[in-house]
């Protein structure tokens, strides 16, 4: 199949990569020159360039452009397009897109993979990053039959774990264990920053293993990503957010008494409940 890629960075190179492995044919544009040489270097794309008539000939486009760009970057597409071209998403936030696009473009199919790393760029691409990964398709009531297969079929091969959900769903779902963890690392990383003792906190920095790196690494991705998320899932992200804090308020409360019981109570709990997530 002849497919389109929009925005050659971390997520638009990496799916160049494994498409382009299952013997697709693969163009793409991204703003600059420079990215789209890097991309055909490395191989995430057959062909590329800066021009999105580029892609006037292909049977499904991927919009990979950052979430602010994903609207203007499909009006700007469909001058170009058949009526039969299947265009997909991969933005971190569901609704708002959904509502944007779907109206103008009849074979569009909401998704989101989730998958990515603390870097971005197209340097950052990477084969198989999607593999064993969830990849969350959010059609609607109104979304062709059609469009849908044609994206599974093209995502099955990665080796993905597909859901399928609402866009609202999608939002709500991925507040909590996506946009709630990007603003918790953040913080703890800024909390630790802050100590005053120049010594205490150099020894810290020194002392970091396995478990900051952890507990860190979403809080040290691409900080457009992290504005975007809340910018545009803005009353889930503030719904998480403040249910954290009043668990967060739980655990301060149990120290200062030093209910120990207490503290163990909701250590125990976390633990039993971490394997529901992830395992
Ligand atoms: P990224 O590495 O920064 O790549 C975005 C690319 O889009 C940039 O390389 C840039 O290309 C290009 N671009 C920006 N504006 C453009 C425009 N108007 N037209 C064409 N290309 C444009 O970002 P990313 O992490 O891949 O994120 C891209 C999308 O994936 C976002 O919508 C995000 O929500 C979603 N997503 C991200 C992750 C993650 O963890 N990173 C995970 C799942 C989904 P140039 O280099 O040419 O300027």
């Amino acid at each position: 199949m002849k497919i389109g890629i929009v925005g050659l960075g971390l997520i638009g190179g990496s799916l160049g990569l494994d498409l382009r492995s299952q013997g697709h044919e693969v163009l793409g544009v991204s703003r600059q020159e420079r990215t789209c040489k890097i991309a055909v270097a490395r191989g995430a794309v057959d062909d590329a360039g800066v021009d999105l008539k580029f892609l006037a000939d292909t049977d499904a486009i991927f919009i990979c452009t950052p979430l602010a760009h994903l609207y203007t970057t499909v009006t700007q597409l469909i001058p170009y397009l058949s009526l039969n071209t299947v265009l997909t998403d991969v933005g971190s936030v569901k609704n708002s897109v959904v509502q944007a696009i779907s109206p103008v473009w009849k074979n569009f199919v909401g998704g989101h993979p989730m998958s990515g790393t603390a870097e971005s760029g197209i340097e950052a691409a990477q084969h198989g990053l999607f593999a064993q990964n969830p990849y969350v398709l959010t059609p609607t009531e109104t979304t062709p039959l059609g469009a849908i297969a044609l994206i599974e079929s093209l995502i099955k091969p990665l080796q993905v774990r597909l859901y399928h959900c609402s866009p609202a769903d999608h939002d709500r779902a991925v507040a909590w264990i996506s946009h709630l963890p990007v603003m918790v690392s953040a913080s703890l990383i800024a909390a630790c920053t802050s100590e005053s003792d120049s010594s205490a906190l150099k020894l810290a920095q020194m002392l970091a293993s396995s478990g900051f790196r952890d507990t860190s690494r979403v809080g040290g991705g691409n900080p457009e990503l992290g504005v975007m998320m809340a910018q545009y899932n803005t009353v889930e992200v503030l719904r998480s957010l403040s249910v954290y804090r009043d668990k967060l308020d739980q655990i301060i409360g149990t120290i200062e008494q030093e209910d120990w019981s207490a503290l163990e109570e909701i250590l125990q709990q976390s633990q039993r409940d971490r394997p529901k997530f992830v395992e």
